[in-house]
């Protein structure tokens, strides 16, 4: 029988020709690597991804080839996103403040053939550009700068690379598995992995993500994303930004508290998203500044628990909605967000926060499971805990240059994570494998301890690792950052664990430091506290 559907290839240039044709003047808005404001649209943003691929093409860059980058959020960034991808090259985004033996090591693994760069980060191709061996083209984000070509010889500028793209040619022809876009693990645990999306796995999970019950943007808003685009492609905004036609602001290098309090207020920003050290900055700037961050709606925090005094705060001082998020580079990241269900609209706001707490429900296009160490499927009842896995249209399969499959027999993907999950589908993470605390055999969640020290209010930041521990084999303690003019004393911050856990599970020691050490993407850097501190229970003589 006849009778068919079209079908169209799921392209990411698809995505920003759709910007430029109904949304043409949507604002996007950028602070550039100088801290000043520039403003542009979709319709240049487009026009200039356009110039960018046939630019390349001139080049010589070829289809398949990776294009790196080290910049921050900006404008150019954003046209370099579209341009590389729409033009069949993969987009690899990089972390700057990975170590330079880590950056090496990337731009060889991935044999980046082009490299841009912003300004900031010029002293790292000028340093480590002989080790570099693959690229042959370093471009830097922006117009000419005399300065800056002593510094590499070669350089190019972006400004002038684009003078020489074509903003009318269409972008070729490619299947929607085409691969787009690069992203490493931060290598906590050895060498840094590859990640590979494709055109069609980025837009499902910019399509599904976006839900009504997900990140739920539309062209009212004006979007912020603090999450950097070298970090999982800042968890798909920009491409969300680019379907939806959002006014987008861009923050650039200045990500401290008062630089955002500035933009939400200045450019009247509806939704942020971003990790929670980045929120804790925010909320402590707003306080200083008297900000009530009017226009925030609400703002979607992921990418290590939620300290659960957060939710209260935001919404009671500031009338903004916190959506907690779960996933990782392997994920795309979208793994979960959490909204509530109808059966929940008619609980008062302290019930409501509690269900919120956790990391949330899958969207349409992935699922969860729990399995035990022998890989058997374990109950979704909110108690059992397992090993957490996925599987879905944007998970990896296999990592970047790697032959052998990422996935369990059965073609799931285990995230490393532990984690519950209830009858309704909310999973709560409740620690990281390698992190859990296992105490006389049972396991102690460290997010759950750390939870409480940060909820005291004498306490700024605060992380549970493991001691070794003679007779219990493990033990917790808590390494704290006092807040600023707070003298809270151990017996003070122990003490605020009674009745919130076990007696068994109270930590046995708080140990106050100046600063938590932070990894390249502002996680808290546990296996150092666990080199540091791991022997402390030990060296005491505790018995
Ligand atoms: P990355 O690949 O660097 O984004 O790291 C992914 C890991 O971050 C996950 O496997 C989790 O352990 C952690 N993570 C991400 N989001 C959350 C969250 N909302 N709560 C707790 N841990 C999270």
């Amino acid at each position: 029988m006849s009778g068919k559907m079209m079908h169209k290839e799921l392209t990411i240039g698809s995505l920003i020709d759709h910007a430029a044709r109904y949304h043409a003047g949507g604002q996007v808005v950028s602070v550039e690597t100088s801290g000043e404001l520039a403003r542009s649209s979709w319709g240049e943003v487009a026009a200039n991804a356009h110039r960018l691929a046939s630019a390349l093409e001139k080049l010589g860059v070829a289809r398949g080839d990776r294009c790196g980058t080290i910049a921050w959020n900006n404008r150019r960034h954003l046209e370099i996103y579209f341009g590389v991808a729409g033009g069949g090259m993969i987009c690899h985004t990089m972390n700057p403040r990975l170590t330079p033996e880590q950056l090496i090591y990337i731009v060889n693994h991935a044999r980046d053939r082009v490299l841009f760069m912003d300004r900031t980060f010029l002293g790292f191709a000028a340093r480590l550009g002989e080790h570099f061996k693959s690229v042959e083209h370093y471009v830097l984000m922006g117009p000419r700068d005399d300065e800056a070509a002593a510094m590499v010889p070669g350089l190019l500028f972006y400004d002038e690379l684009l003078e020489t793209g074509d903003a009318d040619q269409p972008w070729p022809q490619i299947s929607e598995d085409t691969p787009s876009s690069l992203c490493y693990t931060s290598g906590t645990t050895g060498a840094p992995k590859g990640v590979q999306y494709t055109h069609r796995s980025t837009v499902l999970h910019s399509l599904a993500g976006n839900q009504p019950d997900g990140i739920a943007i539309s062209a009212r808003d004006t979007v912020m994303p603090v999450v950097p685009m070298f970090h999982v492609n800042a968890w798909g905004v920009p491409y969300i930004a680019a379907a939806t036609g959002c006014k987008l602001v861009l923050p650039g290098p200045g990500l401290d508290g008062e630089s955002l309090v500035r933009l939400i207020d200045g450019e009247k920003v509806t939704l942020a998203l971003g990790v929670p050290t980045i929120w804790l900055g925010l909320l402590g700037a707003l306080a200083e500044t008297g900000s009530k961050a009017a226009s925030l709606e609400r703002t979607i925090v992921g990418g290590s628990a939620l300290p659960p005094s957060m939710i209260a705060e935001f919404r009671d001082r500031y009338d903004t909605e916190l959506i907690h998020a779960w996933g990782m580079t392997e994920t795309s990241p979208l793994g979960t967000l959490n909204q509530l269900l109808q059966k929940h609209t008619g609980l008062d706001a302290e019930q409501q926060a509690a269900i919120r707490l956790c990391q949330g429900r899958p969207p349409f296009g992935v699922e969860l499971r729990i399995v035990d160490g022998e890989g058997n499927v374990l109950p979704e009842d909110g108690k059992t805990q397992g090993d957490l896995q996925i599987r879905g249209h944007w998970i990896i399969e296999s990592y970047f240059g790697a032959d052998d499959s990422a996935l369990t027999e059965d073609g799931w993907f285990d995230t490393g994570d532990v984690a519950t999950i209830d009858p309704d589908g909310y999973m709560t993470i409740r620690d990281r494998s390698k992190d859990i605390i296992k105490s006389g055999g049972e396991w102690i969640s460290t997010v759950e301890l750390e939870n409480i020290a940060i909820a005291h209010p004498g306490i700024a930041n605060a992380a549970a690792i493991a001691a070794r521990h003679p007779k219990w084999d493990e033990r917790p303690v808590v390494i704290a950052v006092r807040a600023e003019g707070q003298e809270p004393s151990e017996e003070e911050i122990l003490a605020s664990y009674a009745g919130k856990v076990a007696k068994w599970q109270v930590p046995d020691r708080v140990i106050f430091v100046d600063d938590l050490p932070l990894g390249a993407t502002g996680k808290v850097m546990k296996a150092k506290l666990r080199e540091t501190y791991g022997d402390v229970l030990i060296e005491t003589g505790a018995g």
